[in-house]
This record gives C-alpha cells, structure tokens and sequence, in this order.
C-alpha cells in the first residue's frame, strides 16, 4: 500500500488550491496567467509535512534555516505587478530573475508564467532543498543558482521582470543594472519598516520607482552561508 500523502487526499486532489485561487480571485488579484500557476503549483509539496495542511491558508510558513515562504497573495500580487507590463506574446521569450530561492514554491509559479526562470539563493541549505522539493516536478525552464543575490545573475541578464524575496536598504545597484529597457522589479525595501517598491526601467540611464504596500519579509544578507 501506498504511504499515506501529507495533508491527505485532499491536498493532492486540488479542491484546497481551487480555494485559494478563488480567494485570491476575491483578493483583487486579476491576471490569467497568475490565476492558472497560483491553481497549479502543489504549495504542500514545498512545506513540511507537519505544516501540509495549512499550506492553502493565506499564511507565510517557516521552511528552515529561519526563513520562511511568501503568503499566497503577496506571491500572486508581486508577481501580476511585474507581469502586467508584458504582453502575452512577449511571454514565451521573457526571463525572470528571483532573488530568495527559499523552498522554490515562487520560483515553480514563476516558471509557469514566464519563459525562463533564474533563482538564486544564498543559503545552501535551501539551495539543495528548493532542488530536491522541484526534481520530481521537471520544470526544464527553472535554474536555480547558488550564489549572493545582491549581485545578480549577470550571465543571464537582461531580465524581463526580477522579484525579490527577501527587504534589502535599497534594491541593489547590479539589479537595476540587469534589467532590461521597460522591465519591472518588484521589492520589498526598508528594514524596521518595509514597503513594496515597484521600479521599472524608462531607458538607459533612467529608473522610475512607485511605493506601493506595508510589507514584512526576511531581511536580504550579504554574502553566501
Ligand atoms: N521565494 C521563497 C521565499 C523565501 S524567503 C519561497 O517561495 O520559498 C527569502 C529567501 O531569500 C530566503 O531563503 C533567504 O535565504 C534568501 N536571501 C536573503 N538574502 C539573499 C541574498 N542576498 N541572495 C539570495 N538569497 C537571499
């Protein structure tokens, strides 16, 4: 016999996340594209089987190493703001960058939303354990990479749209450098207190940024460990 899933039928089955899109649906979130990922991505699988059954409640959850996974509307609300720009025919040729593997819940969303995804992370730890949580997935269009995020992922930039998990002081000077002309960057920016800070590149010399909501997210640290 088989093992029993974590969280049960229920979770694997899909009525649980049917749920959640519809609550995100009541939320304000609007976009098709983010709506269809939300609805496919399996967030138990990327949590700890104790925590599974609360993982289509709109609650962040610890994932080790004292970090923890986005609330499923702040996800959906960061990623419709940098999509929103990009045309759907622009989509199978766009790149993403996120900064904060964590447990690779986003990064799996983004991968069904944009063409290519680079996450980097730069906590070993969860590098290997966001790679373990996506093997049995396939996503052939997601790279994780481990490394210091501040820095970006300069071999595949430019980037269509970047999303920062983790509140930085400022957004770091290599992203703005790594967006591509008419991109977006979505951030969380303060350190006491944080407010998401939409920036989208005008031209060459030119960035335009927008304070957007009160955020809480983990800090974003210098180096790798
Ligand atoms: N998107 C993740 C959320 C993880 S929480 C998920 O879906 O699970 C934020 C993550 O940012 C943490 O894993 C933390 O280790 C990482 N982080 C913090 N500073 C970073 C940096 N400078 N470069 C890369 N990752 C960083």
């Amino acid at each position: 016999m088989l093992p029993p899933r974590p969280g049960g039928p229920g979770l694997a089955s899909g009525g649980a996340r049917a749920r959640m899109v519809d609550a995100l649906r009541r939320a304000g979130v609007r976009d098709a594209r983010v709506l269809e990922a939300m609805g496919q991505v399996p967030r138990h699988a990327f949590v700890d089987a104790a925590l599974a059954s609360r993982a289509y409640e709109d609650v962040a959850l610890p994932i080790g190493h004292g970090q923890t996974i986005s609330r499923p509307s702040t996800v959906a609300r960061m990623i419709e703001l940098v999509v929103q720009s990009l045309p759907d025919t622009a989509r199978a040729a766009s790149r993403v960058l996120e900064v904060g593997t964590g447990c690779g819940y986003q990064a799996a969303v983004l991968a069904r939303v944009f063409g290519q995804v680079v996450s980097v992370e730069r906590v070993r730890g969860l590098h290997e354990q966001a790679r373990s949580n996506l093997r049995a997935m396939r996503i052939a269009n997601l790279r994780l990479v481990f490394g210091d995020g501040h820095l970006g992922v300069a071999q595949a930039a430019p980037f269509d749209a970047i999303v920062m998990a983790a509140a930085g002081e400022t957004v770091p000077d290599a992203l703005l450098g790594q967006m591509a002309v008419g991109a977006r960057l979505i951030a969380p920016v303060g350190t006491t207190r944080q407010a998401l800070h939409l920036v989208e590149r005008l031209d060459r010399e030119r960035w335009q940024v927008a304070v957007l909501d009160a955020v809480r997210f983990v800090p974003l640290r210098t180096g790798t460990s």
